[in-house]
């Protein structure tokens, strides 16, 4: 006859562990009492775009004003019609490779085909996710993180019209910086590793190499659903992060073809402002990794070892989802 085992008691939580819990409790409180309003910076600029826009028009105006983003317009019902991505972009290049014969057509494709477009090719449509700036930061996440949007679009309504404008938008990065910035007294208590709390991807991580063609990465982003990937060399050493922005000026003018070209052509590409990549080691603390938020434009930290060997990819998104959903506190 089987003898019931009796479950290992779980240790003790440490000094550590009561500090994170507290920390993370404190900041899950002030994302609590903080909406969308609080976290514009003092002056910033929005580019909307009419949705009735030529698709190659619009790659020109977000080179041109480096942006990799924009909610659309829909100018005749007077409503926010989607916030156009790199995904988009990525999907309008499918698009072209499945179906050669409509290839004369995509100079005429506007953004308001672009859910055609996304239903021809069986991919996510254009991104229609947006909340009130006055929804708490707390829920606006969890919409952010349940739908997988890298940005949301604040939309408010107008108390005369009854209708909608767009406010701003947010991204992942603005609201860690956002967190980071007003919780250093918080975050300094996030003592664990990065490995430690499991924050992160370790196992099968898509990689690519500098002459690998942009391309294969395409395809990769698609299928894995990621928005970056790693750029090594024949030791897994890291060179660079190929990141879906990246497509944009690949594509400048509608040359799709240029798709067909390499990874480290198309790095030679980025606008001379571009943030560059930030590593950090798995042992590295949670709290210094705050640090570098509040420091530096971080998209997403590469997790490397002493050898500069790709161990890992933190995203943005996985910060968050530890942040908000975690069961640490
Ligand atoms: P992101 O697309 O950056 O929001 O990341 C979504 C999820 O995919 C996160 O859990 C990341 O850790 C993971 N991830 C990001 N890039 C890669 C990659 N190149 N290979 C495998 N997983 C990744």
């Amino acid at each position: 006859m089987a003898t019931a085992v009796a479950p290992e008691p779980s240790p003790a939580p440490t000094i550590h562990d009561r500090e994170q819990t507290q920390g993370l409790q404190n900041i899950r409180e002030f994302l609590k009492v903080r909406c969308g309003y609080d976290v514009f910076p003092l002056s910033f600029r929005l580019i909307v775009l009419d949705h009735d826009l030529l698709i190659k028009k619009s790659l020109n105006i977000m080179i041109q004003n480096s942006i990799v983003s924009a909610p659309l317009w829909d100018s005749q019902k007077s409503c926010f019609a989607g916030t156009l991505t790199a995904t988009d972009y990525i999907n309008v290049i499918q698009y072209y490779y499945q179906f050669p014969d409509e290839m004369y057509k995509l100079d005429q494709f506007r953004l308001s085909s672009l859910p055609d477009i996304e239903k021809a090719i069986g991919a996510s449509p254009i991104e229609t996710i947006s909340v009130n700036p006055l929804m708490p930061l707390f829920d606006a996440i969890k919409q952010m993180l349940s739908t997988r949007a890298r940005r949301i679009p604040l939309i408010d309504v107008d108390d005369e019209t009854g209708k909608g404008w767009v406010v701003s938008v947010i991204t992942q990065y603005r609201i860690l910086k956002f967190i980071a910035v007003n919780n250093e007294h918080n975050t300094v208590l996030f003592k664990k590793t990065v490995r430690e709390l499991n924050m992160g991807t370790y196992k099968n991580i898509a990689t690519t190499r500098m002459d690998n063609s942009v391309l294969d990465v395409i395809h990769q982003m698609v299928a894995r659903n990621i928005s970056c990937v790693p750029v090594v060399d024949d030791k897994g050493r890291v060179l660079n992060v190929f990141e879906a922005v990246d497509i944009i000026p690949c594509i400048k003018g509608g040359m799709y073809e240029e798709l067909n070209g390499t990874i480290g052509d198309a790095l030679c590409k980025r606008p001379d402002d571009s943030p560059g990549i930030y590593t950090c080691s798995e042992h590295d603390r949670l709290q210094s990794i705050f640090d570098t938020i509040r420091k530096s434009r971080v998209h997403r930290l590469i997790v490397v070892d002493d050898d500069n060997k790709l161990k890992g990819v933190i995203s943005l998104s996985d910060i968050l989802t530890w942040v908000l959903l975690s069961e640490e506190a």
